[in-house]
């Protein structure tokens, strides 16, 4: 209706589940069920729940023995039905009243924030192995606030309105795209998974969403909730399975409107080849809204509280075991401050190993990595750190018997091109390169220049010339950039996030930047008088 307004929105409180809290409780309680269920999770196509031959079983990474569900896999026609419903969707989704579709997402936020919230945190910590802390901030909070700011950022755009002269009415109408937009979401937060079908669909866009394999279950959650808050048939058609053969059907269409892409940067890469190779298929160029991986950096000036320091790099390497796209791996530090960071850090890690295991445990501050390829990769690293002489300050182990569990990792070397200074490894392993005082200007340009990636960083310094220095040498190094504060923890609302270079085209989720990218806008000019003479008056 015309003159409503959305709530202005506010973040989500974040809950503690203290030891003998009411929510407390609540959660083990969901947390005990869903451990004695084996669901099944199908796919959602057009509203109808479709279950295929192809399934594969899902299990909490902590522990092998733990299978929570039977997950349907999208085969091709299940691809191109998927398709299908969201075009039938698209006309009149479309042309919804913004703010009747606004009711829906907001609902859902209420429905997550209350009611559902136990259930997408359960689903969260069992299925990705998320502690408490860490599931709540992001799978009940983030994902809320999500929902509720980009209703928000949707009005504020409508609201972005031209100038009218005399005699003339301009207005911009803000279409969705034409066509469909592809969603793939990552494993790693159960917010962005939500939110890369969500921002789409409040501008009036119907979806294709392919999820994580490894975020199955809370994503089966997600879409029970969006279903609940009555969000119509065929809006967000849910598809699970693999990401080359969803991609490869939904690219392959003239109707392919546009992708909203979270993952690695190398799947990125293909799934941007992919649409440039058919580009003169399509109905419209497609928009890519993609966000990839990171390699994400602490700066210590000498000036820094090593204290905030030290709690900073630990809580940014190996909160939820590194796999988050900003958490802090390669830290640089000088020489003058290391022996207290260094002997802070390594208590740190080893006390933060006593508290790794079963986060069905809600007092566990890490559980296990999201799988065995994952945790093959971070064992190799550090067996190949050992092998070429680096230190390894703290941690070092893993262990597979009951899940896939590596420990908090301190790694020190003196190449400051070391192979983990580089490669975005996504686990609990951090890196360490120490420089000596005088150096803190080229300390700043190797940061810079270190490997493809600008998403996050930090620097800590109480010096302000020195923060003045890395704000503006680093100006390009990071899309998210944190003074005394770790490089992780980006809100809603308070701190848009996404990097640039080889972390993605940075269209900032979580504000108006992305929603922005959704809409295909009209210019609509209506004339009151128009002219009846065709001459102008310069011709006499
Ligand atoms: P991933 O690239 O392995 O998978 C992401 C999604 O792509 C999944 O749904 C997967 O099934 C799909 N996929 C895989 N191969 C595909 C292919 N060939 N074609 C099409 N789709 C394919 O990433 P992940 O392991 O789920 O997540 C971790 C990565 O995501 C890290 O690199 C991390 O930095 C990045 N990430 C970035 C951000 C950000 O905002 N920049 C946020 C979260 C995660």
């Amino acid at each position: 209706m015309p003159g409503f307004r959305v709530p202005p929105p506010a973040n989500e409180p974040v809950r503690t589940y203290a030891p003998a809290s009411a929510e407390r409780a609540s959660l083990e309680s969901r947390i005990a069920e869903m451990s004695k269920e084996r669901i099944d999770a199908p796919l959602v196509i057009g509203g109808r729940e479709v279950r295929s031959s192809d399934t594969f079983t899902f299990r909490a990474p902590h522990r092998h023995d733990l299978e929570l569900a039977e997950v349907h896999a999208a085969g091709t026609e299940d691809v191109t039905a998927a398709i299908v419903a969201s075009k039938a969707a698209h006309h009149d989704w479309s042309r919804w009243d913004p703010n009747e579709r606004a009711a829906v997402f907001l609902r859902a936020a209420d429905l997550i924030a209350g009611p559902w919230r136990d259930t997408i945190n359960a689903a969260t910590m069992l299925g990705q192995s998320k502690s408490v802390h860490q599931a709540e901030i992001e799978a009940a909070c983030e994902l809320v606030d999500f929902l509720r700011f980009n209703v928000a950022f949707a009005e504020q755009l409508r609201d972005m309105q031209p100038y009218s002269p005399d005699g003339m009415w301009n207005r911009m109408e803000y279409r969705p795209l034409e066509g469909f937009v592809l969603a793939i979401s990552p494993f790693n937060f159960t917010a962005i998974a939500c939110n890369l079908p969500t921002a789409p669909a409040i501008m009036g866009n119907t979806v294709v969403w392919k999820p994580s394999e490894k975020q199955a279950l809370a994503a089966h959650y997600t879409m029970a909730a969006l279903r609940a808050a009555g969000l119509p048939d065929g809006v967000i058609n849910l598809v699970h399975g693999d990401g080359g053969l969803v991609s490869d059907v939904a690219t392959a269409d003239p109707d392919f409107g546009g992708l909203h892409f979270t993952g690695s940067a190398d799947v990125m890469r293909g799934l941007w080849r992919k649409i440039g190779e058919r580009i003169d298929t399509y109905r419209s160029f497609p928009r890519i809204v993609g966000e990839s991986g990171g390699k994400d950096f602490v700066a210590a000036h000498p000036s820094a509280q090593v204290d905030a320091l030290v709690v900073a790099l630990g809580r940014g390497a190996f909160e939820y075991q590194g796999q988050k796209c900003s958490a802090a791996s390669r830290a640089y530090i000088p020489r003058s401050l290391w022996p207290q960071v260094r002997d802070g850090l390594g208590d740190l890690a080893r006390e933060a190993k006593q508290s790794m295991g079963d986060v069905g445990d809600l007092s566990t501050f890490m559980g296990a990595v999201i799988d065995g390829k994952a945790f093959a990769k971070h064992r190799d690293a550090i067996e190949a750190a050992r092998t070429a002489g680096v230190e390894v300050l703290a941690g070092g182990g893993t262990d597979d018997s009951e899940g896939w569990f590596v420990d908090p990792t301190v790694l020190v070397t003196d190449d400051p091109h070391y192979d983990t200074m580089e490669r975005e490894l996504f686990g609990p392993i951090l890196t360490v390169y120490v420089y000596e005082d005088d150096d803190w200007e080229d300390a700043l340009d190797l940061v810079d220049e270190t490997g493809p990636y600008a998403l996050t960083g930090s620097v800590f310094a109480e010096d302000r010339h020195a923060v003045h220095e890395a704000l503006d040498r680093l100006r390009d190094a990071a899309g998210n950039f944190y003074v005394n504060d770790k490089p992780t923890g980006s809100i809603v609302g308070q701190q848009p996030f996404g990097g640039a270079r080889g972390s993605g085209t940075n269209d900032k989720a979580g504000s108006l930047l992305n929603i922005v990218r959704w809409s295909s806008a009209r210019a609509i000019k209506e004339l009151s008088v128009p002219p009846t003479d065709w001459r102008y008056p310069h011709m006499g």
